[in-house]
């Protein structure tokens, strides 16, 4: 697709950004869908350029962004309208600009959520335990409450950070039951887990002999989740296979929420004759081959 004076453009801010997957993801997105868009990534090194920043894709009519690290709660001040869910979380990661009017979205936990769906994983009252309480933890945790799960385990390092998850949950959702655990104090953690997701970077590249918690203390019914993507397969995610459990690893969850944004940037793409799997499995075969995954 040529540039031309129509070209769209769509972009990315945050710092560090080079290593983004996001101008690869969107930019072949636009590609597979003929669509005259581009997607590029801005790095900005110092927090006070950020309103300018804002007000540069205000000025020059750019579509929509995706915020990254470490700005996805302080953009929220120059932001006009925030969408209810991230709200609720308090963090923003892709934005909506119509003639100059910025609304704010977080399609993380709707990517993960999303994964499940596709899957047929009945999330309704099931009891689910997130290990971490970090900003994708929050967006999760969030997902899953307004998909109704019954209760929560919140299993952390720093028990503060897990407790401050419950209370951020318990405040708009206060009929799921949530308990909180310190990270490596196994015996204590409740062992009927329907769905176990890791959202810390315990065995992440290169920390790729870690696990977070031995899946040999759940039993076989339940579902492990990874949204750690290199590797794709964690040692954790080979261990849970292993035992005959259901697993995730965090690719399809990082694709899904691009092609969130994509769907809040362009109403055509929520068009039911697009061969969404035709154009997930093109992205996820580039990301493996950029990662060497
Ligand atoms: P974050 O906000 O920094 O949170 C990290 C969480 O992990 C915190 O709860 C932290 O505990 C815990 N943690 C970190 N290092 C730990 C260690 N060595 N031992 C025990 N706990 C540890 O990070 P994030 O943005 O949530 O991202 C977390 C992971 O998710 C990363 O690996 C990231 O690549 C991945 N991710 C994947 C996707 C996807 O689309 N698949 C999307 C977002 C993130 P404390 O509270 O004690 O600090």
């Amino acid at each position: 697709m040529n540039i031309d004076s129509d070209t769209k453009l769509y972009c990315l801010i945050g710092n560090p950004i080079s290593k983004s997957l996001s101008p690869m993801i969107h930019n072949l997105i636009f590609q597979l869908n003929s669509m005259n868009a581009k997607y590029l990534a801005f790095n900005i090194d110092n927090a006070e350029y950020l309103e300018k920043a804002v007000d540069g894709i205000r000025a020059l009519g750019i579509g929509g962004f995706n915020i990254t690290i470490p700005y996805k709660i302080e953009i929220m001040k120059y932001i006009d309208e925030i969408d209810e869910k991230a709200k609720i979380l308090g963090a923003i990661n892709t934005v909506l600009n119509i003639d100059g009017k910025l609304r704010g979205f977080n399609t993380d936990g709707d990517g993960f959520v999303k994964s499940l769906r596709d899957r047929e994983i009945d999330i309704k009252d099931k009891k689910v335990a997130l290990i971490g309480a970090g900003g994708a933890a929050h967006s999760i945790a969030v997902s899953l409450a307004f998909e109704g799960i019954k209760e929560l385990v919140i299993i952390n390092r720093t028990t503060q950070n897990a407790y401050k998850l419950k209370k951020l949950v318990e405040d708009v959702f206060p009929n799921i039951h949530i308990n909180c655990y310190e990270i490596g104090r196994e015996t204590s953690i409740p062992k009927d887990i329907d769905i176990l997701i890791n959202t810390t970077p315990i065995g992440m590249y290169p920390d790729v002999d870690s696990v977070p918690i031995s899946p040999r203390l759940f039993s076989t019914s339940t579902i492990f989740y990874d949204i750690i993507y290199k590797p794709q397969k964690t040692k954790w995610i080979l261990e849970a296979e292993k035992l005959g459990c259901k697993t995730f690893g965090g690719l399809d969850m990082l694709i899904n929420q691009a092609i969130y944004s994509q769907k809040i940037w362009n109403k055509s793409l929520m068009n039911d004759s697009i061969d969404w799997n035709y154009i997930k499995g093109e992205v996820l075969k580039n990301i493996i081959n950029s990662l060497q995954i």
